[in-house]
């Protein structure tokens, strides 16, 4: 950073130096200022840490199990041929979760001397990765874990999961006659499928289904609270929310299942106040207004089995720049607070308690992957060449802009007005043809030069570089994008050395929303995130937590298209990858674009001939062409990097 300060006007220099002294000279540098620097203690929920070596490791079974070396990893990715940028899948993340959240609602429930059961219910919705949702259900079936699905191709995918006896499938959402019947369907199959009825009217059809059938349907009835969930999709209750009955719909359905003789087939209630909800505060209460709609429902003669808590359970990523991402609670409070409440509600009412369920989705799948990706190049933030004072050659705007920066500062905010000024002269002047592209590019690198030290003087910070990524935002961090969620990144390796270039993070897509410019744990009117100079070798970066929603709710901006994507299972003696899925090809992305291969490779056969008859090309030299383009149709989207 020193170079182009020492031939910048020699006020500024002093006064930036006095700045970003207490910045940018650390004193000592070790493992543990890595941790603070990237969070790491705090969302890596003893999976993720820095290890001696400065590198990033996962231990997939929590803190005193196995580790793996991530730099290690990533480079036995790439001398595998898979490369990346790779989403890795931790088999063993996935079951230790499920593992946590199971045992946090048993130690609650024997602390609270409840006298029922709880069942974690994996959402489908949070990912449709089959082997993902398997590697949970075959983990906590044995415990009870149920599934839940929204649509019709979740649910095929979870009648192809709920294969054993005790498995049990919830099915949400909008719901037309060949969803009803599919449902209903399965548990002609052996299923056990619980349709859960949302909206006025549904009875209805579920009755003349089941008639046609000749099933008699497993229901559960989601209600509307008025209690709301406080976080980022809190909308998802209360009066506006788009699924649920609210109180006198819930008796109209009652009355409903009565009239068609079907209120025994109600099993289960059911209610959904949005996810990740921050506060404790806003599970218990709506736990609580639930079993007191359950006591009711119960004593007017509705058996329920069920209290479906849904989703909700937040996760800790690290905190966002606010605070807003702070979640003030663990699994264990979350798990009490949903058992005490139900369990004094039941009792007061003197009402049996029901099984408890949460559809945990993002709990549960959060932290099982981790996208690894390479820096393919910077963009410095400091012009790459000094800039030496203006001579006799130099237009007067070059010595005017220059002498901006000799005299010392005492208003740089009006000094950054004066210079905005003069970026208009220039800008007219060369416009009118009065400057040239030369004396232009001048005037632009002095001017950029002074801005930089100005703007550290007003906003105290230095100004970040652009680290360019090897992967597309929208499609490997969607709600980074979508909903401002911020996911926790960190160079993988080389974390025994002090970062000390501030940087943003740009994608492959030529979109100017194809960046990452808010990190967790930034300080007030920080930006970006504390990285090393790549220098010439690989550069891995890693972003943590992607495991919920991200790939269901990536899209195919600029047509990257799904990156390699591994799952990892810990063995006897290290590690397999196994479900090795080479990302999408050119091929795969163009098809979905209704632009088939065969199409693509006819259009540029028909351009061959066409050339050959021209006498543009020999017939080898067109069909060396033309196997190039079919191979290359079967190659990634990203970029193959040479580093
Ligand atoms: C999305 C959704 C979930 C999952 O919520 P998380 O906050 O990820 O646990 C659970 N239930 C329903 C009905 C949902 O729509």
């Amino acid at each position: 950073m020193g170079q182009p300060m020492s031939t910048a006007p020699a006020a500024i220099a002093a006064e930036d130096a006095a700045v970003s002294r207490p910045r940018l000279v650390e004193q000592t540098w070790c493992i543990d200022r890595a941790r603070r620097l990237y969070g790491v203690p705090r969302w890596g929920a003893g999976f993720f840490d820095v290890g001696e070596a400065g590198t990033m490791v996962v231990r997939p079974r929590g803190p005193a199990g196995p580790q793996i070396d991530l730099a290690a990893l990533a480079d036995d990715l790439v001398a595998d041929g898979i490369g990346l940028p790779a989403l890795v899948r931790f088999t063993d993340i996935l079951r230790a979760r499920t593992d946590t959240l199971q045992s946090a609602f048993e130690q609650a429930i024997a602390e609270h001397h409840y006298p029922g059961a709880y069942r974690a219910v994996i959402p489908i919705k949070v990912n449709q990765q089959w082997h993902v949702a398997r590697a949970i259900v075959e983990r906590g079936r044995r415990r009870g874990l149920a599934l839940e699905v929204g649509t019709k191709p979740e649910l095929y995918i979870a009648i192809g999961l709920a294969t054993a006896p005790g498995d049990l499938i919830i099915c949400n959402g909008f719901k037309d006659r060949a969803y009803v019947d599919l449902a209903l369907g399965a548990q002609q199959l052996g299923r056990r499928s619980i349709l859960v009825l949302d909206r006025v009217g549904g009875v209805e059809m579920v009755a003349s289904a089941a008639r046609r059938l000749g099933v008699r349907p497993r229901l559960g009835v989601r209600v509307k609270l008025s209690s709301k969930g406080a976080g980022c999709w809190s909308d998802s209750s209360g009066d506006h929310s788009k699924f649920g009955l609210d109180m006198t719909e819930l008796l109209e359905t009652v009355d409903a299942l009565r009239a068609a003789d079907m209120l025994d087939c109600l099993e289960l209630l059911h209610f959904h106040i949005g996810s990740q909800i921050t506060a404790l505060r806003a599970v218990g209460d709506a736990a609580h207004e639930a079993s007191r709609v359950f006591a009711e429902l119960h004593r007017a003669g509705v058996g329920l089995r069920y209290l479906d808590c849904g989703g909700g359970l937040a996760v800790d990523y690290g905190g966002a720049v606010d605070g807003s991402g702070q979640v003030d609670y663990s699994v264990e409070q979350y798990a009490s607070a949903i058992v005490s409440r139900v369990a004094q509600v039941c009792a007061d009412a003197a009402v049996p308690v029901p099984t408890l369920m949460t559809e945990s989705g993002r709990a549960l799948l959060a932290h099982h992957s981790v996208l690894l990706f390479d820096v393919l190049e910077v963009h410095r933030a400091e012009p790459s060449t000094p800039i030496s004072p203006p001579t006799a050659d130099d237009d007067p705007l070059a010595h005017a802009v220059w002498r901006l920066g000799e005299v010392p500062i005492r208003d740089a905010e009006d000094t950054l007005a004066r210079l905005g000024g003069l970026r208009a002269d220039a800008l007219r002047r060369f416009n009118d043809g009065a400057l040239d592209l030369q004396a232009r590019a001048r005037f632009e690198a002095m001017a950029h030069t002074i801005e930089r030290r100005l703007r550290l003087l007003v906003e105290r910070r230095t100004p970040a570089d652009i680290y360019y990524c090897n992967f597309s935002l929208f499609q490997s961090l969607p709600d980074y994008w979508g909903i401002d969620q911020l996911f926790p990144i960190v160079p993988v390796h080389r974390l025994d050395e002090m970062p000390d270039r501030r940087a943003v993070l740009g994608d492959l897509s030529c979109d100017s929303h194809g960046t990452v410019q808010t990190f967790i744990g930034q300080g007030d009117g920080e930006h970006g995130i504390m990285l090393h100079d790549p220098g010439a070798g690989r550069y891995v970066l890693g972003a943590f937590l992607v495991g919920a929603y991200q790939k269901s709710l990536s899209s195919l901006h600029n047509l990257f298209g799904a990156t390699n994507a591994v799952h990892l299972a810990l063995t006897d003696d290290g590690y397999e990858l196994h479900e090795v899925a080479e990302g999408e090809s050119m091929a795969d992305v163009l098809e979905y674009v209704r632009f088939p291969q065969a199409r693509v490779l006819a259009d540029l056969t028909e351009a061959a001939e066409a050339a050959i008859a021209r006498g543009a090309l020999t017939r080898e030299q067109a069909e060396t062409l033309l196997a190039a383009h079919r191979d290359g149709l079967a190659e990634t989207t990203y970029l193959v990097s040479e580093r």
